[in-house]
């Protein structure tokens, strides 16, 4: 049993040696437990996050331990008649080729007649898709001729959410690294404008907003901070939203950011709103199924990007971190 784990606490960027793969034997069923074979673990952006020994809304991943993350698999041995062997699970569990598990409310049961790939249950069935519905739903609530500009637009959730706001009539901005990432939020995204944010200052990004959007933005989804955040909350339109999703550019640093232009929201009478996905896991049946159907309308579009092999989990972490990912990032390790 191959296990990616956590050594050391990274400071600043990850490196390979705040990690280790480590092979044991395959555990025992714990009582009225599974063992899992986990095929596919979905690498997140939070996993940097509770890497951490900080105050966050899940305990930091104890030093020794795998790197939590949420996977599909296929239930190896069972001490439980609800979850019988060769059925298929999702679990927040770690990055290990199996995992014992006492069942909790994380481990579900999937049924993957329903997909091409399993990995789909991390990606367009997963958290991705659900955190772009609600977010977008029940915190910017689009309203049709209104303007949303979200960054880390051509990622896993970002592209999503351009979408989403499509689908209710609004003009998208998305901010993203590079030409091609650009190109993708064009024509395979359908946004209206695509802002390469790569070798800009924050005053090219205030200018490339404002060109975009001069009636300023109604709905900003913010999943990277920094100098983008500052050059969106520059242009806000009045009584704008501001779904806080994620910070991606400060989850390596040491020093963060913060917001400088707290003053922009009281001219503009906006708000802003700290977002986290499990506030809404009583609905996510609801959320899934819209996506579903949105996707087979062919309305929504969700791209995974699928490396292999648990030894590469270090390389393919960071694909997050230099943007070198293209859609929902999963490991398949099985
Ligand atoms: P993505 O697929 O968007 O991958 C991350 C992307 O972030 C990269 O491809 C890269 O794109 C961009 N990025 C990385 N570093 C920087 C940087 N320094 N500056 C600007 N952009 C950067 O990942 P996800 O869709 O999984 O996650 C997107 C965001 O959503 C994250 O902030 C994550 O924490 C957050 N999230 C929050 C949830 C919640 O409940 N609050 C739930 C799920 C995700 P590029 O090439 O464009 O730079």
């Amino acid at each position: 049993n191959r296990r990616f784990i956590l050594r050391r606490r990274p400071v600043g960027d990850p490196v390979p040696e705040d990690f280790e793969l480590v092979s044991e034997p395959i555990p025992d069923v714990p009582a009225g437990g599974l063992v899992v074979r986990n095929h596919y673990c979905s690498l997140d952006p939070a996993q940097r996050g509770w890497m951490d020994d900080a105050p966050s809304y899940m305990p930091p991943i104890p030093l020794g331990e795998p790197v939590r993350a949420t996977t599909v698999g296929e239930v190896y041995a069972s001490d439980n008649p609800d979850f019988p062997v060769g059925s298929w699970v999702m679990n927040l569990s770690g990055i290990e080729e199996y995992s014992a598990v006492e069942l909790g409310h994380f481990t579900a049961p999937i049924d993957i007649g329903m997909v091409d790939s399993p990995s789909k249950f991390l990606s367009a069935m997963g958290a991705v898709g659900l955190t772009a519905y609600f977010g977008m739903l029940e915190v910017a609530k689009p309203k049709a001729g209104e303007t949303l500009c979200v960054s880390g637009a051509a990622g896993a959730v970002g592209s999503v959410v351009g979408q989403i706001g499509k689908i209710h009539g609004c003009r998208v901005i998305g901010i993203a690294g590079g030409a091609e990432k650009c190109r993708r939020l064009i024509e395979d995204y359908g946004f209206d404008v695509a802002i390469d944010y790569r070798g800009k200052s924050r005053e090219d990004l205030v200018e490339e907003i404002a060109k975009a959007a001069p009636d300023g933005l109604d709905m900003v989804f913010e999943n990277v901070g920094g100098d983008i955040l500052e050059a969106e909350v520059h242009n806000l339109a009045k009584k704008a939203r501001i779904v806080l999703c994620g910070l991606i550019s400060e989850y390596n640093s040491v020093e963060k950011h913060g917001l400088q232009n707290l003053w922009q929201l009281i001219v503009h009478q906006a708000s802003i709103h700290g977002f986290l996905i499990m506030d809404y896991a009583d609905r996510f049946p609801e959320g899934g199924a819209q996506i579903a159907q949105w996707i087979a309308e062919g309305k929504v579009r969700i791209d995974e990007d699928v490396q292999e092999g648990i030894e590469n989990t270090y390389d393919a972490f960071m694909r997050l971190f230099s943007g070198k990912n293209t859609g929902k990032l999963v490991l398949k390790i099985a």
